[in-house]
């Protein structure tokens, strides 16, 4: 398939599709009768994101082809930094509580109101919800946590800005300054510990409640808009199915914290969450790198003979004398074969005969 079809059929199937980074955005409209849709998509298994092309075909397509997919390693030459000032960044506080859902993938909190200027581009918050452990990483390092602020913008593009969550000293007592970016991860983020607080009502996928108060501005917004903080900025992707290609990422220098109390409680009701680090922006997806090599791999056992990936492990090499086993013209075979003789048979390789292998029985083998 040509990659101009794949983002054809991309376009015109995005929309149809859930996804937690996009979930209240265009690409998944938030359900109109108040109930929570819970995402069918996960994080292991069939379900999860080594599969998730195949899971919605072709909407997810751009999941298993795209070039340019997140999460990535944030290492130098894969993002422009961005300083504070560099962009607008307006969130208000919300005194009468959020609603707080358990999507099944993810906990979401339904923000509105916060506005993103970026390049002359305005964007409008949507949500912000968490991923355990964080799906970026930090020059090759993983992180407890991370959220991501959705935003989207009139034409229908979408931003997001990803925080990075460490688990605070259980020592430190709540005294500090979230506005110091510097200081941030030593105390429990305000803001973070309300959401939290009401995490154990929605333990079950489809679930919501309201959090208390959220003072957002004198926190988050403070915290973001430091004039020490600077943005780590890329072109990217959803980090969720559809996996759709040009969501503008600004991960910012500046982290929060949790309680290590809170940090076990959100784990417990979260899981994990975390789509595998994706390939360097440009270069090929590396699930089709992968299933390119395990097709190569499979012919190449096919020929060998060995098609069902048959592996004969040989702590212990049986010579077989010429005659008796194949006659390679060494004068003698290397045959490998398991411990237990009664329950495998031996094979042998590099042996010169016409398709490459040979079989030597069990009984054959007893003779020496
Ligand atoms: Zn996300």
């Amino acid at each position: 398939m040509g990659f101009s079809l794949q983002a054809l059929l991309l376009a015109v199937t995005a929309t149809q599709a859930l996804a937690s980074c996009a979930h209240g955005t265009f690409l998944s409209p938030r359900a109109e009768d108040g109930t929570v849709k819970v995402n069918k998509f996960g994080y292991t298994g069939l379900n999860g994101p080594l599969n998730w092309a195949s899971l919605e075909s072709p909407a997810n397509i751009g999941c298993a082809t795209g070039t340019h997919q997140s999460p990535i390693d944030m290492i130098d030459g894969q993002f422009t930094l961005m300083k504070s000032s560099d962009i607008q960044l307006s969130i208000p506080d919300i005194p009468e509580g959020a609603e707080f859902e358990n999507l099944g993938t993810t906990v979401e909190v339904i923000a509105k109101g916060g506005t993103l200027k970026v390049d002359n581009k305005d964007f409008e918050l949507q949500q912000f919800h968490f991923h355990l452990p964080s799906e970026h990483l930090d020059n090759g390092t993983s992180q407890a946590m991370e959220m991501h602020m959705v935003f989207q913008s009139t034409q229908q593009e979408v931003a997001v800005i990803g925080v990075y969550i460490n688990i605070a000293p259980p020592s430190t007592t709540n005294n500090n300054n979230n506005a110091n970016a510097n200081n941030s991860t030593l105390t429990p983020t305000p803001f973070l510990e309300s959401i939290f607080s009401t995490i154990t009502s929605i333990t079950t996928p489809g679930t919501k409640t309201t959090t208390p108060a959220l003072p957002l501005s004198s926190t988050l917004q403070t915290l973001l808009t430091a004039q020490s903080n600077t943005f780590q900025s890329y072109s990217g992707s959803l980090t969720t199915p559809p996996c759709t290609e040009g969501v503008r990422w600004f991960v910012s220098a500046a982290r929060m914290a949790i309680a290590p109390e809170t940090f076990l409680k959100v784990r417990d009701v979260i899981g994990f969450n975390s789509r595998f680090p994706q390939n360097k922006l440009g270069e090929p997806n590396i699930l089709m790198i992968s299933s390119l090599g395990a097709s190569k791999a499979a012919v190449e056992a096919m020929a060998m003979g060995n098609a069902q990936g048959v592996v004969a492990v040989a702590p212990a090499p049986v010579m077989v004398p010429m005659g008796e086993g194949g006659g390679n013209g060494a004068g003698r075979t290397t045959v490998t074969t398991t411990t237990t003789m009664e329950t495998s048979a031996p094979v042998v390789a590099g042996t010169g005969t016409g398709g490459g292998m040979m079989k030597v029985t069990p009984a054959r083998r007893r003779a020496y």
